[in-house]
């Protein structure tokens, strides 16, 4: 590893002691950093990505709200403003029991590049809370969010700080957030993305990142003169990003097999279809139940709960051509990437943010097959939030026809550069490469054109 580098990653592991995640993502940004570093001494000398790891501001406040049974709950809310050089920051918001510093310094810093890949103008944030949606009725799903966005409001705007759903923030979330900032602030803007149709959000915008990532593996195949048609594919998780990507490869012709929560996974031989997909969609946004009764009610399924003794997961030991990992972070490991490859997956396009470990990302990179990393595979939801912005900037409403064929050709021109940086900084195939580089050109020229601020 390049000294300089090495000497990075050093400082960011010292200087964030106990924040794995974040440490983790910036191993992989940094060392694919290091033909840059070599070839292009400005951005060394302007200490662009020492500047780059440091977010620019941290929010950190408590959200105390009440349970129907009268109890007074506290939960810890964050907002990670981290990079504005291109734009307002911009990036979703986690409401999930394991969210702490680290995990949220993590999506934020790969929100950066993401976002910066994408072309629109949109600098990077994320922010959440270790509040835990699951079990709670709307009420109380509803107190919580207003108790959150009563801190919230005053750091974000739209040309400030623009939110958006993750993990356990979906439409319903984001309804009860922006109700509460209108009240707070008495105006009617496009503070958050993701919003209702009829209240200012963009169409395909749920659908967006599911059908992103597709569209980005097809991209991917399209290299090899290969598609979608016929395959079997592999997808992990059952929320927004699992159930569109799954919608989009039956689109596309290729057979889905697999969804999972953090209970356990289903494996259906005979394909989830569309009726069965839209069982799952009742299932989880509206019942909120568990993927488990899949199995129950469709016989040509069986589920395995999860077993954590196991040191590996199951549904990555499947024989397929594609996996598509939409649940979350380091949900590959070592084990799971090398199961992936025996059982002949040469596609993985990542719907969720880091869901492979730094040692599966390897196998997959030395192996050469088709990887399309998160930060680019998954930038469609980001994209079409930035679509939202337009429209609602603009006051119109595009069709449906409008928004996806835009942000398909969004998703080539991110296939493109990607494809193309890796080449031209002498490791072509390698889309982490091309990602992370091309991500990071954009934002650093940025900072040293604005000074040092
Ligand atoms: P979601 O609708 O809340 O669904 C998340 C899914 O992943 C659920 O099935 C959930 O199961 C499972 N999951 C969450 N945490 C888990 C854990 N620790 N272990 C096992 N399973 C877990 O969220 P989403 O929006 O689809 O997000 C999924 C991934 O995509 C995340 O990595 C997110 O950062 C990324 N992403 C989302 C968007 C977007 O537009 N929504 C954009 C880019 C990237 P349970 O219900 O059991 O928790």
């Amino acid at each position: 590893m390049n000294e300089y580098v090495a000497k990075v990653i050093a400082q960011v592991k010292a200087r964030n002691p106990g924040e794995p995640e974040f440490h983790q993502t910036v191993q992989e940004v940094t060392e694919s950093l290091s033909p840059v570093f070599d070839t292009l001494p400005r951005y060394r000398n302007f200490m662009i990505i020492e500047r780059i790891v440091e977010p620019e501001r941290v929010i950190m406040f408590r959200v105390p709200w009440q349970d129907d049974r009268g109890n007074i709950q506290i939960n810890r809310g964050y907002r990670i403003e981290m990079n504005s050089a291109i734009g307002p920051y911009k990036g979703g918001l986690r409401f999930h029991p394991t969210v702490y510093l680290g995990i949220l310094k993590f999506l934020a810093f790969e929100q950066v590049l993401k976002n910066s890949l994408t072309t629109l103008p949109m600098g990077g944030g994320k922010g959440g809370s270790d509040f835990d949606p699951k079990g709670k009725s709307d009420n109380e799903v509803m107190r919580f969010c207003q108790s959150f966005m009563s801190e919230l409001f005053h750091h974000i705007g739209p040309n400030t700080d623009v939110p958006a759903g993750d993990i356990g923030v979906g439409g319903r979330e984001i309804g009860f957030l922006f109700g509460q900032y209108k009240r707070l602030k008495n105006e009617f803007t496009g503070v958050l993305t993701g919003k209702g149709i009829d209240w200012g959000g963009s169409l395909i915008r749920p659908e967006a990142t599911g059908y992103g990532a597709v569209y980005f593996a097809e991209e991917m195949l399209k290299t090899r003169n290969d598609t979608l048609q016929g395959k079997t594919a592999l997808v992990s998780g059952s929320g927004n990003v699992a159930q569109y990507t799954v919608e989009k490869l039956l689109d596309l012709g290729a057979k889905p097999i697999t969804l999972s929560d953090s209970n356990g996974f289903i494996h259906d031989e005979s394909g989830i279809n569309r009726e069965k997909l839209s069982f799952v969609m009742d299932l989880k946004n509206v019942r909120r139940g568990r993927i488990k009764e899949y199995a129950d009610k469709f016989k040509t399924s069986k589920y395995y709960p999860v077993d954590a003794n196991l040191g590996y997961n199951p549904l990555w030991n499947i024989k397929a051509q594609c996996a598509f990992p939409s649940a979350t972070q380091n949900e590959i490991n070592a084990k799971d990437a090398a199961n992936l490859l025996r059982n002949g997956v040469y596609v993985v396009t990542e719907g969720a943010n880091m869901p492979s470990t730094l040692e599966a990302t390897k196998l997959f990179i030395d192996r050469k097959i088709l990887y399309g990393p998160a930060k680019a595979a998954n930038a469609g939801g980001v994209a079409t939030s930035g679509l939202e912005m337009s429209q609602n900037s603009l006051h119109l409403s595009w069709t449906r026809e409008e928004v996806d064929s835009k942000l398909r050709e969004i998703m080539v021109k991110i296939h493109k550069n990607c494809f193309e940086t890796a080449e031209r900084f002498g490791t072509p195939g390698n889309l982490v490469n091309g990602a992370n580089i091309a991500g990071f050109l954009k934002v650093a020229d940025a900072m040293i054109d604005q000074g040092l601020v």
